[in-house]
């Protein structure tokens, strides 16, 4: 299950506990509140010498969502567990429309004025924002699982298939399909590869197999410079016909396909470069950091029986992953980047021209917009209890948007904040931690 971090009265870490605990923690008056994203109590005493239980934090960075998960290794206990997702896309967008707008605002007012050009240093080295994004995102929720368990290593997924294991594939006949390690670097390297589609009809979403385009019988090698993608019905008609006979009737098929076969993977650089600099900055961080590839994070997961979901694929990263993992009852805490509003002075209409005065104070009353507020109005037409992020508006009346849609003029007085305003949303929500059986 879950657990909930707490932290003694001098902010020390101590082992999580499990949420009925917490309850009687709290009821007892013994503990309040810390934080309510991730839950954290804070107990009102000191402990002396303080020796919580070491936990590792486990790592699988996506491009989209990125997997975290607190393991007990000596237990194989799965302790906390979230699924972050980035806002890469959302970056790339807004930096577009700001390019858009300044070349406009060139074009209509500076045409006069002669060109620059080599005054800008070159970004050598740097991530673009938008990954830059990310690798700040995970840093961040590092630190503050650090702050908030004793966190003792991390294990991180570094790279999407091990290049190592790629050298001699030891892959004979269906001993890919379900066996060796090797196998499942091979797996993931040729699907990332092949776009995950089968080469021969460009079918997506099926069961797709590995398909040596020179047939074995015919003395085509296992290595993956030889390895594509087919689904069962092209495969077995395909069966150990030779590529260029098989796709007779289609040439410029045949030829994308040879040439794809020659090229080594693309983009796996770019894929790899945020991991990279993630792995770079967190072992800055103090803690023995372990590297895993996305092949052993496959083949662990699929050795213990577990769904694919991001925080079960981080549960899974690295060498270090116990025999068993005790998932039961773990509710992933769905964390999403939402930045911390926009630097823009005024909203513009479609046209480009000013739409509203401009930006007033962040702060109305104490409150920010996107502060989580619990609202309880005890007279008038909008008499009840609202819970959710809130919308300031300088006036001191605020909107806030519940669960069941958005409230407005909600009167300052009758709100209370229940946590500020950090550049995340969250929501818990329950879902299966083994597949579906056969
Ligand atoms: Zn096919």
């Amino acid at each position: 299950m879950s657990q909930v971090f707490v932290l003694d009265t001098n902010k020390q870490p101590l082992d999580p506990v499990y949420p009925g605990r917490a309850r009687l923690l709290l009821k007892q008056g013994k503990a309040a509140v810390y934080r309510r994203y991730p839950f954290t109590l804070i107990l009102k005493r000191t402990v002396e010498r303080p020796e919580p239980h070491p936990l590792r934090l486990k790592i699988d960075p996506g491009s989209k969502t990125t997997g975290l998960t607190l393991v007990n290794d000596a237990s194989g206990q799965v302790v906390w567990a979230a699924e972050m997702s980035h806002r890469g896309e959302q970056i790339k967008r807004a930096l577009d429309k700001r390019r858009a707008a300044r070349r406009s605002r060139r074009q209509r007012h500076t045409r006069y004025r002669a060109p620059r050009f080599a005054n800008r240093r070159p970004r050598t080295g740097k991530l673009s924002p938008s990954l830059e994004s990310r690798v700040c995102n995970v840093l961040t929720w590092v630190r503050r699982l650090m702050q908030l368990c004793s966190v003792s290593a991390i294990s991180q997924e570094r790279v999407r298939f091990d290049t190592q294991a790629l050298q001699n594939p030891e892959i004979e006949g269906l001993g890919y399909q379900h066996g060796t390690l090797s196998g499942y670097e091979v797996r993931e390297y040729v699907l990332l590869k092949w776009n995950y589609q089968c080469a021969y009809c460009d079918i997506r979403d099926v069961p797709l197999e590995l398909d040596h385009v020179q047939s074995r019988a015919k003395g085509g090698s296992n290595r993956v410079s030889n390895l594509t993608l087919a689904c069962t019905s092209c495969n077995q008609h395909k069966s150990n016909q030779d590529v260029r006979d098989f796709l007779k009737a289609q040439p410029e098929r045949l030829a994308r396909l040879l040439a794809q076969l020659k090229a080594p993977l693309r983009d796996a650089a770019a894929v790899n470069a945020t991991r990279r600099a993630l792995y770079e900055r967190l072992a800055v961080l103090g803690l023995p950091v372990e590297y895993g590839s996305g092949g052993l994070t496959k083949y662990n997961r699929v050795m213990r029986d577990l769904a694919k979901t991001h925080w079960l694929d981080a549960a899974c990263v690295g060498h270090s992953t116990p025999p068993a993992l005790d998932v039961h009852a773990i509710v992933p805490l769905k964390i999403a980047a939402t930045g911390h509003g926009s630097r823009q002075m005024c909203r513009m209409d479609k046209y480009g021209f000013p739409r509203t005065g401009p930006k007033q104070h962040k702060r109305v009353q104490g409150f920010q917009t996107g502060d989580l507020v619990r609202a309880v109005v005890r007279s008038g037409s909008r008499q009840g209890t609202y819970v959710g992020k809130v919308a300031v508006r300088s006036r001191g009346a605020f909107n806030i948007a519940t669960a069941h849609g958005v409230v407005t003029d909600i009167h300052h007085r009758w709100c209370r904040l229940e946590a500020r305003a950090d550049g995340y949303t969250y929501q818990q929500r329950k879902e299966a931690a083994f597949p579906p059986s056969k």
